[in-house]
């Protein structure tokens, strides 16, 4: 009733088919080489002269279906340990150790291990170590994204440890992007870190964000996000915008075409000492958390090509009160600076004062 992959492999390969009894979608993102796939229902008509080798994903779930087509004059079997385990033996760019370290993402339809191959040969750019930038890197490390630049000049303050939690005690004093690498590289060693131990400039940035597919704002100052937003409008470059304060957060995401910036909504840095800080206000870690966390789910998201990104709609969370809406922004603002019909914002390092940061420190 059951098979072995090693008792396949002795069989001759055209005496066999293999079956993919998973959902649709799943089949789609990745099956055993030549399997057809059957959704356990419809009527189908298998060769009758080849052994039928059924599979679903840990190798439970198809075992009523290998008896159903045996009732039907079958000669079907069920395989040992379903598509895990023959993704362990046939994956040639993940190693058992990875497959095993990602198995309850790659198990899912969506991702699969064509999904999986995808976020290991993504680079995402994470600037800012601080609340938002702990839980997006150390998530994106967990998911396995392949290459990960963090970026912070400021070093680890006993103030930042109740929401900046890729830090520790041990680590106060210390750079905040080096403490990050530490962090993310005990979590995966199987990840590449670049730790940038200064801050984005005007000078920088056009060549560091040019390295990467993603980009994520962590930034706590409105002259690093508009930095961020101009480089990456300018630069083709999809990001996250999120920010964070009290108990509310907001978070959205820009790939480029026709959908708005950053700037298009908020279209200027505000004056210094006009506009409420963090260090004033005050910040829940938690919200931080929630935030950080949609950031990297957008980056994985995006790399993978599923579900619906944050792009035109700003999500919005109060804390407090559980609220959560979404704002639209159907269309570009036309009369953006930078990505509207007529823009003024063409080359960076021409207006580097503008990008200088003079603000406070989340
Ligand atoms: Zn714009």
């Amino acid at each position: 009733m059951e098979l072995t992959l090693q008792q396949i492999s002795a069989m001759p390969e055209d005496s066999y088919i293999y079956v993919d009894v998973r959902s649709e979608i799943a089949y789609q993102h990745g099956h055993i080489a030549n399997a057809v796939h059957w959704n356990g229902v419809d009527k189908i008509t298998f060769p009758e002269n080849k052994r039928i080798i059924v599979y679903c994903t840990y190798g439970e779930n198809s075992i009523p279906l290998v008896g159903k087509l045996k009732k039907s004059g079958y000669d079907a079997y069920n395989l040992s340990g379903g598509y895990r385990e023959w993704l362990v033996h046939n994956s040639e760019e993940l190693s058992d150790e990875e497959i095993n370290r990602y198995d309850r993402q790659i198990i899912l339809p969506q991702v699969g291990s064509d999904g999986q191959r995808k976020l290991k040969n993504a680079k995402v750019l994470i600037i800012g170590a601080g609340g938002l930038g702990s839980p997006a890197a150390l998530y994106l490390a967990g998911a396995g994204i392949g290459t990960i630049g963090i970026m912070d000049a400021d070093t680890v303050s006993i103030s930042n440890l109740q929401r900046q939690i890729i830090h520790n005690t041990e680590n106060v004093n210390q750079n905040k992007a080096e403490s990050a690498k530490l962090a993310l590289q005990k979590l995966n060693n199987k990840i590449t870190v670049n730790a940038y131990s200064y801050f984005l400039t005007a000078e920088n940035a056009e060549e560091i964000i040019n390295k990467y597919d993603f980009i994520i704002d962590a930034a706590d100052n409105f002259e690093t996000k508009f930095l961020i937003n101009d480089v990456c409008v300018l630069q083709k470059k999809p990001f996250c915008y999120a920010g964070v304060m009290r108990f509310e957060g907001q978070v959205m995401t820009y790939v480029p075409g026709k959908y708005p910036c950053y700037r298009c909504i908020f279209e200027e840095i505000p004056e210094s000492g006009t506009v409420t800080n963090c260090s004033q206000a005050g910040i829940i870690g938690a919200v931080a958390g929630i935030i950080g966390s949609i950031q990297a789910l957008e980056a994985i998201k995006y790399i993978l090509g599923i579900g619906e990104l944050l792009i035109g709609k700003m999500f919005i969370i109060d804390g407090l009160s559980m609220e959560t809406r979404i704002a639209r922004f159907a269309v570009k603002n036309k009369n953006c600076k930078v990505c509207g019909e007529k823009p003024l914002i063409k080359n960076i390092k021409d207006n580097a004062e503008k990008y200088a940061v003079n603000v406070c420190k989340l």
